[in-house]
């Protein structure tokens, strides 16, 4: 990448920087979206999406990369990944159905059956018939038996328990929780009797989200039991997955995660094996390619702080509700001078706020953008208290289109059926 004559490291680097903060985007710019499309709006830049993808791919230049598509299935994204070369994680039936049809092809496309509800069995292996390549993994005995039932002999990949967890809150640590997979010391038994009834193709196991520069420790962990369990089995694998949560930087003086340290470290626990490593990242790919641009409508002095209400809710970005996510906020309106400040939005329940800030000169009319909300942004958003889903506009240097509508009430009421039992 590195072999055009860029004037400078420096000027290369800023081409496709580690991290991409709320204060690198164009205020002006997004200020015109909002203008254009009306807030809440969720803006996406594409651009931002290949160049993430571009640098992940290049530190784990002997991946695969399966981009866990949860993070954001926008048509627009799945897309764009796709074309950068990109295969894809999903986890759930529709997820693999979205990823199908956005161009990916079955020896791309793998599937995660967690607890999976029969009716996204009976999908993946009608996907599987027609493109015999897709990959399904599971994480249960149960699982397993249920695709046999279903006449599966395809391609299978076990879910281990790896029996660490790393992530930023307790519900986003998968790799401890008795949820995810196999328990570990029973995996090997799993994988050899399975092996009767399936291709085996390999073993995956996920730790949860928010590995970051601290916890490379439990990454070192959970790749050095994989790599055992893969010594220990005698089925040839053709790959080992050791899953996703490479952490970005929610506020503005975290760094940027150190992607070769966590490539060396992968590599020191799994660079002997004969099997392709397989690695799943999200958040990392389309985290800071998306602002969440929502607008001011109050501006409420109380005794203890200022309260500023905004158009966007819990409904519209729910981590921090959540989780108690923090994302940074930045008023594109104004650089006057900074006050304390919570962020509330319109939804009556007491989670729906997007935490304390510190906020330039608050007016009402004011624009605000959060940051870091390219990831479980929209994707999470629900029409609680009867409100649509906000648009979803993409763009990719000047131009700029309309990914997904605003929701109307409409669609709000889309599904319902008229009982009049009065
Ligand atoms: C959610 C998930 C990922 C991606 O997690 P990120 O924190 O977004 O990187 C990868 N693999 C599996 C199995 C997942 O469930």
């Amino acid at each position: 990448m590195s072999e055009t004559s860029a004037p400078s490291d420096e000027a290369h680097e800023n081409d496709n920087p580690d991290v991409r903060r709320l204060a690198d985007w164009s205020g002006e710019r997004l200020e015109s979206l909002a203008e254009e499309h009306g807030t809440p709006l969720y803006v996406t830049d594409l651009g931002r999406v290949r160049e993430n993808y571009r640098r992940f791919a290049s530190a784990f230049p002997n991946a695969d990369v399966h981009y866990a598509a949860k993070a954001n299935t926008s048509r627009a994204v799945l897309e764009t990944l796709e074309s950068e070369g990109s295969s894809v994680e999903c986890a759930s039936a529709g997820e693999t159905e979205r990823a199908f049809a956005a161009g990916f092809d079955g020896e791309r496309v793998h599937y995660t059956a967690v607890n999976p509800p029969a009716e996204d069995l009976d999908r993946a292996v009608e996907l599987a018939d027609e493109n015999s390549c897709l990959t399904i993994t599971v994480g249960a005995q149960d699982t397993i038996d249920r695709l046999a039932e279903r006449g599966y002999d395809g391609r299978l990949c076990l879910r281990v328990n790896p029996g660490v967890g790393a992530g930023h809150h307790e519900k986003v640590r998968t790799g401890a929780d008795a949820k995810f997979g196999v328990p570990y010391d029973r995996a090997a038994e799993l994988l050899e009797s399975a092996a009767d009834d399936f291709d085996v193709v390999g073993i995956h196991a996920h730790a949860g989200s928010g590995i970051s520069g601290d916890d490379l420790s439990n990454h070192r962990e959970l790749v050095s039991r994989m790599g055992e369990l893969a010594r220990s089995i005698d089925l040839p694998l053709e790959f080992v997955d050791v899953g996703g949560g490479f952490g970005v930087p929610y506020r503005p003086d975290e760094s940027p995660l150190d992607l070769d340290s966590v490539a060396a470290a992968t590599h020191d626990a799994l660079g002997d094996l004969d099997a392709t490593l397989v690695v799943e990242p999200g958040r990392y790919l389309v985290a800071d390619a998306g602002v969440l641009l929502t607008g001011v409508n109050t501006v409420k002095e109380t005794p203890e702080i200022t309260v500023l209400g905004v158009d966007a809710g819990m409904t519209t970005l729910a981590r921090p509700a959540l989780y108690d996510a923090y994302h940074h906020v930045r008023n594109l309106s104004s650089d006057g001078p900074e006050i304390e400040t919570t962020i509330a939005g319109p939804i009556c329940e007491s989670s729906d706020t997007f935490g304390e800030h510190r906020i330039a000169d608050p007016q009402r009319g004011n624009l605000l953008a959060i940051g870091n909300a390219g990831a479980y942004g929209y994707e999470m958003a629900s029409q609680y208290n009867s409100r649509p889903r906000p648009a979803v506009v993409v763009v990719h240097g000047e131009r700029s289109a309309v990914a997904h509508r605003r929701e109307t009430l409409a669609d709000v009421t889309a599904a319902e059926e008229e009982v009049n039992w009065r």
